[in-house]
């Protein structure tokens, strides 16, 4: 066995990472002495390494269970990237392949085996679990998607259940059961029916830090909207929608819009679904649209788009289903489109059901995904306090942080749209209501003599969407009532009187339409641009040399940050997050041959003249600066790290704004006092710090003073 000096040593040569994500570290190390573990991660947190370190640095073998053979093969496969001796035993091998790769693992040369639950505790492969254990011993059992044991879950699998006789079996050996699953139910179950002894239990947040998360209006425009989305991605999306016939209706659509997109749903045949799935894997096409079917099972990190076109089930699918998008941690957007219309549609299935039980809990669940679609608070905030979690909100990376919305006075409005329900004698629901107050000429209002009312016609300022939106605010607010019988029949209640009755007023956030472009606010550089795509160029033509992901060879963020280092030599190359050990010797040479080649081009086209100032020379010592600010770090951070000073560091970071490079305010200082010293700069103008900083008072730094400055300087010189 290998010795490492530390564990981040071992993190960096086995798979080239310079730091453990948030619990990682914690986890190993309670595996390392051998307790039984409970890991509750969200997608993307980093679950896989908890049990593939340990399984490096302990004798024996260890024996990963896991529900789906896609998955097992996607992380066999990248274990062997790292070249890590791993495998997997599955239906899909044939009996010569199973006794060769048992014969490998029986010699000792195999570190982490895969395998599906049923076939572990077969009659047939106990015996040989057993001589495992005796010649070569067994290090941990690793139980992946744990929740799957439970009946409370949204997967169970009963071949799960069986898992707890491991226990009985092999009482010694640790277990370590990991899951994304979010609710308190299952993480108990999961002990319980594990037989876990006293585990330690690790629960990390579920903020996922770099998701952006958006609500829009399902407009008329949506369809456009989608595709300038599509075309403003750099990477993989997928598109959920409800029904089969709208995944094949929108996938044709966008195939004639020249996006490269296939279908996946359950109706397709299973050899087409697979096909799809895989080319979306391998990038051979960037767009997936699917029915909630798809995504289980899927690994791929670098997915940098989510879209529900449809509204989806409940907040906690919703949770899982975007938080496909960047478990590679790299910014990514989740953006879903909310109608009205689409609420009638889940209404009218919920009224399907035949048990009241059910139907009370879809109803819930249905309000928390209106609540959530029509919030004006932190989106964060929202969803993680549907967990349980507590956060403080305004957390700048989500539409409502980022523009939050205006709210107006709309008393008079809400106040002839209340008298219009009561002159209706309660009895009708939001759209006739409307159109009475528009003065609509229908069949309908006629026949009730409803265009006799006062309140006919009242209302012809506002449009159908404008009413409809009020509307939905009153009975978001309780200002108005709604039957749930199938006919949402309106009622008026205690407060709607006290809105007629000018004791109340009414304020309601009007949507404000957003520019797209606001999320990447620093504009690409060509000449970066260019080297990347090389640079993934590159790295497809590897990963389709072996039939292999992209990123199994190096994920997206290895390979930005290639194109900002532009390692020369192969020492400088081991540096990047993301090369450990073997991928430095089996790709290092064939990347820095493409960047060398690249800088040769671009010296002999380069005209000495004409440099736009914006692509003034950024220097290297910045440009580490740079990538450290780019992984999360601080200005003091980044200063100990580099063991330069914070003023240092600042100046680098002031210089890089200049230059126009991607530095992210966001990731150093809050958004309150951004927007603040903003304010301040509008008002007084390009002046000194200190004047800025006495009209601000207590509790600003000079540093982010500095920066803001700049950034507002660059913005002016536009
Ligand atoms: P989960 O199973 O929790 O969804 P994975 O284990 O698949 O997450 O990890 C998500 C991605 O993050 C993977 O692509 C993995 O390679 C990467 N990753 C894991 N740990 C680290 C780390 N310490 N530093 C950088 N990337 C990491
Ligand atoms: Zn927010």
């Amino acid at each position: 066995m290998l010795q490492y000096p530390n564990l981040e040593q071992a993190l960096k040569y086995h798979f080239g990472y310079d730091n453990f994500r948030p619990g990682q570290r914690q986890v190993i190390e309670d595996a390392l002495q051998n307790r039984d573990l409970m890991v509750v991660m969200p997608t993307g947190g980093g679950k896989s390494l908890c049990f593939q370190l340990p399984a490096l640095m302990k004798q024996g073998l260890t024996i990963v269970v896991s529900p789906l053979i896609a998955l097992m093969q996607d992380q066999v496969e990248a274990l062997r990237n790292n070249n890590i001796s791993a495998t997997f035993l599955n239906s899909s091998l044939n009996a010569y392949q199973v006794r060769s790769r048992e014969e490998a693992i029986l010699n000792g040369r195999v570190r982490l085996l895969y395998v599906a639950p049923e076939r572990l505790l077969s009659e047939r492969f106990l015996p040989f679990l057993d001589l495992v254990n005796e010649k070569v011993g067994i290090s941990i059992f690793a139980i992946d998607e744990a929740h799957c044991v439970s009946e409370w879950g949204h997967d169970f699998r009963p071949e799960y259940r069986q898992l707890k006789s491991l226990r009985q079996r092999y009482p010694h050996i640790p277990v370590l059961a990991l899951t994304a699953t979010a609710t308190d139910r299952v993480r108990a179950d999961i002990i319980q029916q594990l037989g876990l002894k006293q585990p330690s239990i690790h629960l990390a947040s579920f903020n996922r830090q770099n998701l952006y998360y958006e609500v829009r209006p399902k407009s008329k425009q949506a369809y456009a909207e989608l595709l300038e989305l599509l075309r403003d991605t750099e990477g993989s999306a997928i598109i959920y929608c409800l029904t089969r016939k709208k995944v094949e209706e929108l996938t044709f659509k966008l195939q004639k819009d020249k996006i490269a997109a296939l279908p996946y749903h359950a109706g397709l045949p299973d050899e087409e679904r697979s096909k799809n799935q895989t080319r979306f894997i391998r990038d051979d096409v960037r767009v997936i649209v699917a029915t909630i079917a798809f995504g289980m099972g899927i690994n791929k990190p670098d997915v940098r788009l989510v879209v529900h076109f449809d509204i989806p089930r409940n907040l906690e699918s919703y949770y899982q289903e975007s938080g496909r998008a960047g478990r590679d941690g790299e910014p990514s957007r989740c953006t879903l489109f909310f109608s009205f219309g689409d609420i009638k549609t889940i209404e009218w299935s919920i009224d399907q059901k035949t048990d009241p039980q059910e139907q009370l809990i879809a109803r819930q669940q249905l309000r928390q995904v209106i609540d959530y679609a029509e919030g004006t608070d932190c989106r964060r905030t929202i969803q993680l306090g549907y967990f349980g979690e507590r956060f403080a909100g305004n957390c700048g990376n989500c539409d409502n942080c980022r523009y939050p919305k205006p709210m107006q006075d709309w008393t008079i409005e809400a106040m002839k749209f209340l008298s219009c329900v009561a002159r209706c004698k309660e009895r009708f629901g939001m759209l006739h209501i409307i159109d009475v107050l528009r003065g609509a000429k229908k069949d309908k209002i006629i026949q009730y003599e409803h265009d006799k009312l006062s309140t006919y016609g009242i209302g012809k300022d506002r449009t159908v969407d404008e009413w409809r939106m009020l509307g939905r605010s009153l009975l978001h607010q309780g200002l108005l009532e709604q039957t749930s019988d199938g006919y949402s029949v309106l009622k008026l209640n205690a407060l709607s009187w006290e809105v007629m009755r000018r004791q109340r007023q009414v304020f309601v956030s009007v949507p404000v339409v957003q520019k797209l472009s606001v999320i990447q606010e620093s504009p690409k550089f060509e000449e970066a641009e260019a080297l990347l795509q090389r640079l993934r160029s590159l790295r497809k033509q590897l990963a389709d040399e072996q039939s292999v992901p992209p990123y199994v060879i190096f994920h997206d963020s290895t390979l930005k940050l290639m194109v900002q280092v532009q390692p020369q030599t192969l020492v400088e190359f081991s540096q990047l997050s993301g090369v450990g050990s073997h991928k430095l010797a089996q790709y290092g040479e064939k990347f820095i041959a493409e960047i060398r080649a690249y800088r040769q081009e671009k010296s002999s086209h380069q005209k000495p003249v004409n440099l736009a100032p914006s692509a003034s020379v950024v220097s290297d010592t910045e440009l580490q600066t740079l990538s450290l600010h780019q992984q999360g770090l601080s200005i003091a951070e980044i200063a100990r790290k580099r063991k330069l000073s914070p003023g240092t560091i600042s100046t680098h970071l002031e210089k890089l704004i200049e230059k126009n490079q991607p530095v992210d305010l966001n990731l150093l200082f809050p958004l309150e006092h951004q927007q603040k010293i903003w304010q301040v700069l509008e008002v007084l103008g390009d002046i000194a710090l200190t004047p800025i900083k006495e009209q601000l008072g207590e509790g600003y730094t000079f540093d982010e003073i500095r920066l803001v400055r700049e950034k507002w300087r660059r913005q002016n010189r536009k």
